[in-house]
């Protein structure tokens, strides 16, 4: 399996392309439009370009890596002669369905289809395939070339070979994948995600500040980054957006989104990516100074 396409060019989309292609797959890079295509290429390139500050890598491993991924706007051109499919389009429901039906008339009849969805269901991706048996989530995490995790979802219908194939390929890529079932949230946001929202809700209660609450996770639970942070980093809209489908899925009220979450998603205030969230990414990050914003 050398010959890989990647649906989607935005924040893992570009990571997994980069992934695979430092580790000389072929790499066929698809979005919607050329812009989004160039944004995705220039952030893999700044990021090799750490990794050469870092001397991980030379000059040329980086023009090597460069050369392994071709862009483009159309899907069913980007699919052709490839072996596996990795979907990192945006999280929702209705996109990644009309995507997998293309993707089960366009591919060959061999080649696996993956998703990176944080929380969609991978039987319901599946079933609207001709191949359900080799739909399978691939689940990175972000910043893809330095995170080692790959979770791996099986859904009702994959099979075993599929599945085998797919830890053996993450392992080549370097990661350490772990095998888990089709269940709202999988493992990784089933146990983050609320405790993301909890963190949300002792803000909403107005018991600490984003800086008091990110500080007592860091510095009390040894995590590297408050869930504030991390939840302006993975982007708050992907954060309601898994939250609700755990909440339709398992029907428990404990799943819930916060109404500061939801609040904030509404008014634009995405986190990292709209340059504003917890934190404020345009100026010097103050997080005493935001703290007080919301006491
Ligand atoms: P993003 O918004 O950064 O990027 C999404 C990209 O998909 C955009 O470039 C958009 O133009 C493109 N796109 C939309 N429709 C498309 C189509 N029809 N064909 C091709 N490209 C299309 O989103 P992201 O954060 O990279 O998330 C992508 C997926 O990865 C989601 O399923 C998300 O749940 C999952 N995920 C995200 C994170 C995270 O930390 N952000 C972590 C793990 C998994």
């Amino acid at each position: 399996m050398k010959n890989i396409a990647v649906i989607g060019a935005g924040t893992m989309g570009n990571g997994i392309a980069h992934t695979f292609a430092q580790n000389n797959f072929k790499v066929h890079l698809i979005d919607i439009s050329d812009a989004a295509l160039e944004k995705g290429l220039a952030t893999i390139s700044k990021n090799l370009d750490r990794m050469i500050a870092k001397e991980k890598i030379s000059e040329k491993d980086k023009t090597n890596t460069l050369n392994q991924i071709t862009t483009f706007t159309n899907l069913q051109e980007g699919v052709k002669g490839t072996n596996l499919v990795i979907e990192a389009a945006t999280e929702h429901i209705d996109l990644k369905l009309k995507i997998f039906k293309q993707l089960g008339e366009y591919c060959d009849a061999a080649t696996i289809l993956a998703t990176n969805t944080s929380s969609i269901s991978i039987t319901k991706i599946a079933a609207i395939t001709n191949r359900p048996e080799k739909v399978i989530g691939m689940h990175f995490m972000n910043p893809v070339p330095i995170m080692k995790l790959v979770e791996v979802i099986r859904g009702y219908n994959t099979s075993n070979e599929v599945t085998e194939i797919i830890m053996q390929l993450s392992k080549d890529l370097n990661k350490v994948p772990v095998a888990v079932n089709d269940y709202p949230g999988f493992v990784a946001n089933r146990i983050l995600m609320p405790m993301i929202n909890e963190a949300i809700e002792t803000l909403f209660h107005g018991v600490a500040g984003v800086y008091e609450i990110d500080t007592v996770m860091k510095l009390g639970m040894a995590h590297p980054m408050g869930p504030l942070q991390l939840a302006d980093f993975i982007g708050l809209d992907v954060c309601l957006s898994i939250l609700n489908v755990m909440h339709d899925g398992f029907k428990n009220p404990k799943y819930a989104p916060c109404p500061l979450l939801v609040n904030m998603v509404t008014a634009g205030k995405l986190g990292v990516k709209s340059g504003e969230g917890f934190y404020d990414y345009s100026e010097v990050k103050k997080a005493e100074k935001i703290s007080k914003q919301f006491m």
